[in-house]
C-alpha cells in the first residue's frame, strides 16, 4: 500500500496520479495510517506548515523510523523535508528530516519567477520531455555521497535519488505524468 501524507497540500493530486495507474493509495495522517503502507508520497505545499504539521501529528519519529526500511518520494516542500541540514542550508521554520543526503536552498529561482513550466529530459531516469512545473521551488544546494542519481534542468540538479528515496523541486503531479511514480514504485525496494 501507497501513502500519501496528507497534511497540507495538493495531496489529493498524487491519489489521482496513483488512481490512473491502478495503484491502491491512503491518506497518512497518523502514525497507525503509516504503518499500514510500504511507501509514501510527500507532496509539496510549504515546508514551515508541513514541519508545524508533522510536530503537531506527532509523526516525525514514525517518519524517520519509516524511511529507514522503506521508500519516500518528496515533490517540491515534500523534497525539503526530506533534504538535511548541513553546510549553509539551516532552513529558519523549517524541521527537516534529515533523511536524505543534500541541502537545499529554499525559493531559489529568484523572487520575480515564482513559478515557471518547463520541458526537462531527465536522461538519468530514463525520461524525456517531462513536464516540469516549479513553483516558489528549492534548489539543490551539496550534494552528499549517499545520492546515486541526479537528474538536471540546466545544470541545476531538479531530482535526487538515493538508494531508497527520490526528490524532486518539481510538481509531477500537475501535468497528470505517471512516469516519475512508476520509476518510483518500480525500484526494487517496493513490496506491496
Ligand atoms: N516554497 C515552498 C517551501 O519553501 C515550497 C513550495 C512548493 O512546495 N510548491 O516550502
Amino acid at each position: 500500500m501507497v501513502g500519501i501524507l496528507a497534511l497540507q497540500g495538493d495531496f489529493y493530486k498524487h491519489r489521482s496520479i496513483l488512481n490512473t495507474i491502478g495503484v491502491e493509495s491512503i491518506y497518512v495522517k497518523t502514525k497507525s495510517d503509516l504503518e499500514k503502507t510500504r511507501a509514501l508520497i510527500i507532496p509539496g505545499g510549504e515546508s514551515t506548515t508541513l514541519s508545524k504539521l508533522i510536530e503537531r501529528f506527532s509523526l516525525r519519529e514514525p517518519l524517520v523510523r519509516f524511511s529507514e526500511k522503506y521508500s519516500i518520494m518528496g515533490t517540491c516542500a515534500g523534497m525539503i523535508m526530506l533534504s538535511s541540514s548541513y553546510g549553509n542550508s539551516v532552513q529558519k521554520g523549517v524541521n527537516l528530516l534529515n533523511i536524505m543526503d543534500f541541502s537545499i536552498v529554499r525559493n531559489a529561482w529568484g523572487s520575480q519567477i515564482d513559478s515557471f513550466e518547463q520541458k526537462i529530459s531527465l536522461k538519468e531516469f530514463g525520461i524525456n520531455e517531462l513536464n516540469a512545473i516549479f513553483i516558489r521551488a528549492p534548489k539543490v544546494n551539496e550534494i552528499g555521497k549517499k545520492i546515486v542519481k541526479v537528474g538536471y534542468f540546466d545544470k541545476n540538479p531538479v531530482i535526487v535519488e538515493d538508494n531508497l528515496h527520490l526528490a524532486m523541486s518539481f510538481h509531477p503531479e500537475l501535468d497528470n505524468d505517471s512516469r516519475l511514480y512508476k520509476y518510483f514504485l518500480n525500484k526494487n525496494y517496493y513490496e506491496t
